[in-house]
């Protein structure tokens, strides 16, 4: 269905029994709205190569530098104002057209994920064997972001509507966070409202908080010694990584559902017959909010000093980075929902339909294609799960509206070579413009309507309360060279 019907107002009524006709009117389109659907059609074809060129690019964490490139360009030809090299972030950057108020942003990610190369085949099968690989669908994400400010530039160019439309290329969500140092450096505070969509396997106005997180290192230094001639001269600090994750496994008994911790070992020496001298752990803990997050990132940080005592070694506690959990603006989603209602679901082939059945198939999940049909708006739970993003950060500083369109097969497994495939073809094309035209119509919305603005602006200022937004970033500058990749 193209279009909402008004309400009657008036009834008139034709008394007959085969024809009763009522005063029914539709309502006019936006024609804002559908010259900015015409707008990413028009840039399709670009979009497409854009995408697809990312795609290939295949760049992880802040390592993003022909993407960034690749979108900044584009901004940069269609005579968008760049500012590169953002927030001491080489692969970040700006990209602002218009003047004056409102000031709407948008999103815009890129990065890849390590190992997960892909052809775009639906079955397993690396491009570039143990390369990155866009498991994330961010390929699709940055471009149909740009294309989205694209389409409002048009409408600004033209005189009719006014204001200012700034993309913001964020590098490295995957593995530090990039935004955090984005808002840090106070690029968002001169922001009305943002949008941001992700990739996805279903299509709906993303009103879920997600997780908040925190990361952080533990470095532990001991003295080596012959593993076997003179091991009593050895601390270990191996025996102080065990001892450490130990503490954290019997921990998690104690802890509330909603709580999650990961580690990631990443040294704990080199040889069998030397006593290690140094070991290093990367830990992340995750709760529905920072206010569950705080007291058990703290408690996990301690026990490392435990396992330092039992070992007779010494340590050291490294913040990495961490994330808010997202501030949800139902107003703003509301506004989004009735564009996607507006749009309808994404059509697709059934040589589409067909790829997605095989990746579901090589998957082992039920073979139910593509879903992209729009439900009414869900409720937001008070204990969200899943996953962590930046735009948690981005959404504590500035109102954010975000969308998730299908771009993936239903129920496949996510970060994996099937996102991969799917986001190289046809199907994540689609996801793609769907999102650039559902973004830029919500966008429109913005523009044309003060009060929308204001009163998603007051929804953001009732939930964020009196609390004082400070990210979990420790001082000095991003981690773009640091040992941590
Ligand atoms: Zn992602």
């Amino acid at each position: 269905m193209k279009y909402n019907y008004l309400a009657i107002t008036t009834a008139i009524f034709t008394l007959s029994l085969s024809n009763i006709s009522f005063a029914q009117k539709k309502v006019k389109p936006n024609p804002l709205k559908e010259e900015v659907k015409a707008s990413v059609d028009q840039r399709f074809d670009a979009l497409t190569d854009l995408s697809d060129r990312i795609w290939s690019f295949e760049e992880i964490a802040f390592r993003e530098t022909q993407s960034a490139k690749a979108l900044a360009d584009y901004a940069e030809e269609l005579g968008f104002r760049v500012t590169r090299g953002v927030a001491e972030i080489p692969t970040a950057f700006v990209a602002e057209y218009g003047s004056g108020s409102p000031v709407i942003g948008i999103l815009g990610e890129f990065d890849a994920l390590p190992g997960l190369s892909q052809n775009k085949v639906p079955y397993k099968s690396p491009l570039n064997e143990g390369a990155p690989g866009h498991g994330c669908g961010h390929n699709l994400f940055g471009v149909a972001s740009l294309g989205a400010a694209a389409s409002i530039k048009d409408l600004i160019d033209q005189g009719k509507i006014k204001g200012t439309v700034r993309f913001y290329g964020t590098p490295a969500e995957e593995k530090f966070f990039g935004k955090l140092w984005m808002v840090r450096a106070g690029l968002f505070n001169d922001v009305d409202v943002v949008m941001d969509w992700h990739p996805a396997a279903e299509t709906k106005a993303a009103v879920q908080k997600g997780l908040a997180l925190v990361d952080f290192q533990v470095e532990f230094f001991g003295q080596a010694a012959h593993a076997s001639a003179d091991p009593w001269n050895g601390r270990s600090a191996s025996d102080a990584l065990e001892l450490y994750t130990s503490g954290i496994n019997y921990y998690r008994e104690h802890i509330k559902p909603t709580v999650r911790i990961h580690y990631h070992i990443q040294d704990a020496g080199q040889v069998v017959n030397v006593v290690p001298d140094y070991s290093r752990i990367w830990v992340r803990v995750r709760d529905s909010s920072r206010e569950g997050l705080v007291p058990v990132w703290k408690r996990v940080e301690e026990m490392a000093e435990g396992a330092a005592i039992l070992a007779n070694v010494d340590y050291k506690v490294n913040l990495i980075s961490g994330v808010h959990e997202v501030l949800v603006n139902r107003t703003g989603s509301a506004a989004l929902q009735k564009n996607l209602e507006n749009l309808g679901s994404i059509s697709y082939t059934e040589e589409e339909q067909n790829f997605a059945k095989k990746i579901q198939e090589a998957t082992g999940k039920p073979q139910i294609g593509l879903v992209s049909k729009i439900e009414p708006m869900e409720e937001t739970a008070e204990h969200s799960m899943g996953g962590s993003t930046d735009v948690g950060d981005v959404s504590w500083v500035v109102p954010t509206i975000r969308l998730s369109a299908t771009t993936a097969p239903n129920g496949t497994p996510w970060h994996s070579w099937a996102v991969v495939a799917a986001g190289g073809m046809s199907i994540g094309h689609k996801g793609m413009a769907y999102a650039a035209k559902a973004l830029s119509m919500t966008m429109v919305d913005l523009f044309q309507n003060p009060e929308l603005v204001e009163s998603v602006k007051t929804e953001f200022k009732e939930k964020k309360g009196d609390y004082v937004y400070k990210g979990f970033v420790p001082d000095g500058p991003p981690p773009i060279n640091s040992n941590l990749q």
